[in-house]
């Protein structure tokens, strides 16, 4: 198997290849030469393995260059060293909250209690394992920029990794404050976080500027620096997302509440499109996924995309309670565009018109085939905040905000479709990381509450234990003070490498 751009035929690339350069040079995302066709029976041979052998088996499909020995290493440095909730035995945990008409799958019991972690965690190990395979000398500088979560999950799976530095960029005053907590207490010799004074998609796209300046690139690569993106445009935080998606499945059957070979559907809160995009990899493999539920919130540029075919990005941009899902250009979507035509000539004219107009339409035909897979919708903060107090109130389950748009785009899904097959709600965060809205929604008086007394508030009316790397932050000290404009990026970048060596 081998990897190319969404855009182009020019380069194959290995996997380790794809994953060290992130991004292909003309722009677009690496893309597998083929998606492996499996059967039911390697569902089935899932059953009673752990998550981690479960990962190396589903991982191996892909990563076909590295071998069977460092998939294992990877994947136990990555979830079975302590890094995940020691009382989960399960790294993806799949609840059944009383009386609720869905079962929810908790993604959040990694170290930064939000999903990204699934990825996060293992990216770095198989990233450090391709410089190691690949023979490269260059030291890797990881650029991101992020909406909140992604920031710290990356600074957390990168922390001391050798001859790995990470830089992450987030847009100030844009992400909640445990979230900026989170970053702006980050340890570690080889870590920096940088506000920039923007929202989330100038901190992207500034990003991507710099990715593809050439004579910026040059100069890195003088004093033996090569860029590379965390983002979730990188495979190699795309492929461990898949994994989750057999092992919920897996479990579920474990559990009788399906049988083997049922449809599921998942209802996904979507910002980026990584998360639904691997589902639907993890679909066309071969588990039984009937739709898939992109669930957004009032940023709801792919609601319109997945019922209309128009994507347009000329809208205005809200700060919601979902703050990682306040994305308006969702760059995933290219790898869907080009998986549901395998015409890399027409993504690259889509994507070559978003860049020119910011809009981009595809024809009938492949509207029609993304939406035999793809359900819509959004969820405004007020029905979010409702579907939190009604879930709480009925079953004394606390949802974050994010996953409470993706149970009430399930809801939605139902009462307009009838389709009975069973939901699978994604839950994204722990309740922990966005306190304020959470308790405002369970009818929680938070005047005069620090993000402190939130959480223990939150852990007096839910029981619910409050994540160790959440409750810790009371007593961190800030260490990361950098603020930018997204002219100064390259600046902070160099200020940065220069303490790097
Ligand atoms: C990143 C994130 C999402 C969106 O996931 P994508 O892969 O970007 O679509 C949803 N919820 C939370 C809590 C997140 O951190």
């Amino acid at each position: 198997m081998y990897y190319s751009s969404t855009r182009g035929d020019a380069e194959k690339k290995t996997s380790a290849e794809a994953i060290l350069e992130g991004l292909a040079a003309d722009g677009g995302l690496f893309v597998p030469s083929e998606i492996p066709q499996l059967g039911i029976s390697f569902v089935d041979a899932l059953l009673g393995l752990s998550y981690e052998e479960r990962a190396e088996k589903v991982l191996a499909q892909f990563l076909t260059d590295y071998t069977e020995q460092e998939l294992h290493a990877c994947v136990d440095r990555a979830y079975n060293r302590g890094n995940f909730d020691a009382t989960a035995c399960k790294r993806a945990e799949v609840r059944a909250p009383e009386n609720a008409p869905f079962p929810v799958l908790e993604l959040w019991h990694g170290p930064t209690s939000a999903f990204k972690d699934m990825a996060l965690q293992l990216l770095p190990q198989l990233m450090r394992t391709a410089l190691q395979k690949t023979g490269a000398k260059e030291r890797v500088l990881i650029l991101v920029a992020t909406s909140g979560d992604t920031g710290k999950a990356a600074l957390e799976g990168f922390r001391d990794v050798p001859q790995i530095s990470i830089l992450v960029f987030y847009p100030e005053g844009g992400v909640s404050r445990i979230q900026y907590l989170q970053m702006a207490t980050q340890e570690g010799g080889n870590v920096n976080a940088t506000a920039i004074r923007g929202n989330f998609d100038d901190a992207q796209s500034g990003v991507k500027a710099i990715f593809s300046d050439a004579a910026f690139n040059a100069q890195l690569a003088s004093q033996g620096v090569r860029l590379s993106s965390a983002n979730s445009i990188n495979w190699g935080r795309l492929v461990p997302q898949i994994v989750y998606y057999f092992s919920a499945y897996a479990d579920l059957v474990e559990e009788a509440t399906i049988k083997m070979g049922d449809a599921v559907n998942f209802s996904v809160p979507t910002g980026n499109f990584g998360d639904i995009l691997a589902a639907y990899y993890a679909k066309r493999m071969g588990l039984p996924i009937h739709k898939l539920i992109c669930a957004s919130n009032a940023n709801n540029v792919l609601t319109d995309f997945l019922t209309s075919g128009t994507y347009d990005r000329n809208r205005a941009f809200y700060k919601t309670i979902t703050p990682s899902m306040d994305i308006l250009i969702s760059s995933n979507l290219e790898r869907l565009l080009y998986h549901m035509t395998e015409d890399k000539a027409r993504v690259k004219g889509w994507m070559a018109e978003l860049a020119k107009t910011g809009r981009y339409t595809v024809d009938a035909g492949t509207l029609a085939k993304i939406r035999e897979t793809f359900a819509a919708s959004w969820t405004s903060d007020e029905q979010t905040k409702a579907t939190i107090h009604d879930v709480f109130e009925r079953s004394h389950y606390v949802l974050d905000t994010h996953s409470a748009v993706a149970w009430h785009a399930a809801e939605t899904y139902r009462e307009e479709t009838g389709d009975e097959t069973p939901v699978i709600v994604v839950s994204t965060a722990s309740p922990y990381k966005f306190n304020a809205s959470v308790l405002e929604a369970i009818g929680v008086d938070t005047e005069g509450l620090d993000e402190f007394a939130m959480q223990d508030k939150l852990h007096e009316v839910s029981g619910l234990a409050i994540p160790y790397g959440l409750s810790s932050l009371r007593s961190k000290e800030i260490r990361q003070k950098g603020v930018c404009s997204r002219a100064e990026m390259r600046d902070a970048i160099r200020a940065f490498m220069k303490k790097q060596d």
